[in-house]
């Protein structure tokens, strides 16, 4: 009962500490992840969503204007109208767009001869059977009147170009080719990726279909198919400014979609956990093993004073506190247990009630503290001459009870005159004087079934011939005398 009180005690003070301690460190985590999270998506993340926007348009403004420039250009208009050759022009024209706009490459395709006009000469004419021409028919045919296209360059396959096709059509809206220039996607990556060092971010360039055109990173093909934001892809899309937190706790992962219309481009700023955050969450998970540690200490600390505690308690509820033998209380325990194990293992169990004679005397001449001595000088000989299993109390007074297992009359008997022969070998001696001191026995074998009081009874009874018949002698009662008549 006290061991298991003991148990729930330390638990629950443990329990409270760890759940106190746990709760706290949660709160504090949440609260400084809340804030961050809003600091965030509100202010960091837009902020560097903004920088890169116009960092991106300033960089493709001077492009997209040639291309658009050479578009809206008369003469080119009139020399793709006229079914005559006027490729020396064109190469001539651009040549000289190429150069001014800093650009890899400047092109112009013609709708009515399908040449492809370069700034080295016609290099080419698109043929619907080379997949190399397909982007030709797919952007005359969506209509878009300016787009952004990453391909492999016409004039160089070798090498990936980032290329502003502008459609050209004449005034009553009959289109005539596409052209425009392309530029090296290596500035344009490295733009990025200087980006992504400055900032902390992950930077997408994306077109309406989710094609991923441009990365600060290894990331390609379709927005659709990207972990987190793939699923999200529709919105991203279709909004024209978009702050998103994606993922869960501890690997979340903000996103922010702003829409570059006049390229059909969405720009895709994305920041995985921040420092802070990841800071946070290791200090979350320190605070929580500090937390158990200290349950843990508290548990072993409480059960190891607890433990010594009920082990001294326990001792002092047990003994008698002058000579340490087995105090009343204990006796009902012990009888249960060895008066079983004798009918289980058909042992006989015998009982002997001691009484030390005439001790009163003793008190009377020599004051209660040698009386005192005596008594502990009698219990220490009698238990020096018993097994240590066999249980010894003091049943009061000057009076001893001892319980042997497995001993039958004539075993006991040999034990009793064991314990006088002893104690007539060692009277107390305290400084000159010498004290002899003599017990009287009552002893009884346990009958099956009987009660202690039963058993107590015929002991006492035992013992009380013993003193009557003159004292220091052992009498017993046979279990079958009920000690009434003996
Ligand atoms: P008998 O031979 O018939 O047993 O005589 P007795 O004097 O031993 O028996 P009695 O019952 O007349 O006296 C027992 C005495 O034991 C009385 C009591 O004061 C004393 N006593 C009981 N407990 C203690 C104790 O703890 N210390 C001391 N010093 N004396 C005790
Ligand atoms: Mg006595
Ligand atoms: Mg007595």
């Amino acid at each position: 009962m006290l061991r298991l009180a003991r148990h729930r005690f330390a638990l629950i003070l443990a329990a409270l500490v760890l759940g106190g301690l746990g709760t706290l460190s949660v709160l504090t985590y949440l609260r400084a992840r809340a804030l961050i999270e809003q600091q965030t998506t509100s202010r960091t993340l837009p902020l560097t969503s903004d920088a890169v926007a116009s960092g991106i348009e300033q960089e493709l403004l001077q492009p997209v204007l040639a291309s658009r420039l050479m578009a809206d250009n008369k003469l080119l208009e009139s020399s793709l109208s006229r079914d005559q050759d006027n490729s020396t022009v064109l190469r001539t024209l651009l040549q000289r767009i190429q150069q001014r706009t800093n650009a890899a490459t400047a092109f112009l395709v013609s709708e009515a001869t399908r040449q492809y006009h370069h700034s080295s000469g016609v290099i080419k004419t698109l043929s619907p059977d080379d997949p190399q021409d397909d982007w030709y028919q797919r952007f005359v045919s969506s209509g878009e009147q300016l787009e952004l296209n990453i391909d492999r360059d016409t004039a160089d396959p070798s090498r990936r170009t980032a290329f502003i096709n502008v459609r050209v059509d004449d005034d009553a809206g009959k289109l005539l080719g596409v052209t425009g220039v392309g530029l090296d996607i290596r500035d344009l990556e490295q733009m990025l990726r200087r980006y992504e060092t400055t900032y902390g971010v992950r930077i997408l360039l994306v077109n309406s279909d989710g094609r991923i055109l441009l990365a600060s990173d290894q990331s390609s093909g379709q927005l659709q198919q990207q972990p987190l934001i793939g699923a999200e892809s529709a919105r991203i899309l279709s909004a024209s400014d978009l702050s998103l937190r994606l993922g869960s706790h501890g690997d979340d992962l903000y996103v922010r979609a702003t829409r570059i219309p006049e390229l059909d481009l969405s720009l895709l700023v994305l920041q995985e956990q921040s420092p802070e955050q990841a800071a946070f969450h290791q200090l979350l998970i320190q605070n929580l093993a500090a937390a158990l540690l200290i349950s843990v200490v508290l548990i072993i600390l409480a059960q190891a004073t607890l433990g010594r505690d009920q082990k001294q308690l326990e001792t002092i509820a047990r003994t008698d506190k002058l000579t340490g033998l087995l105090n009343r209380r204990q006796f009902e325990h012990s009888f249960a247990d060895l008066s079983q194990r004798a009918e289980r293992s058909g042992s006989s169990l015998a009982a002997v009630v001691m009484d030390i004679d005439h001790f009163k005397r003793v008190n009377d001449t020599h004051g209660h503290p040698v009386g005192d001595a005596v008594l502990r000088h009698v219990s220490h000989r009698i238990a020096s001459q018993v097994r240590e299993s066999d249980p010894l109390f003091r049943w009061g007074g000057e009076e001893f009870l001892l319980l042997l297992f497995g001993c039958d009359q004539r075993m006991a008997l040999e034990r009793l005159e064991a314990i006088r022969a002893d104690l007539r070998a060692h009277p107390l001696e305290r400084g000159q004087l010498q004290l002899p001191v003599t017990l009287s026995f009552g002893l009884t074998l346990h009958r099956p079934g009987e009660s202690s009081a039963a058993l107590v009874q015929r002991a006492d009874a035992a013992l009380y011939t013993a003193k009557r018949e003159g004292r220091d002698r052992i009498c017993s009662l046979d279990p079958g005398n009920d000690g009434n008549t003996p």
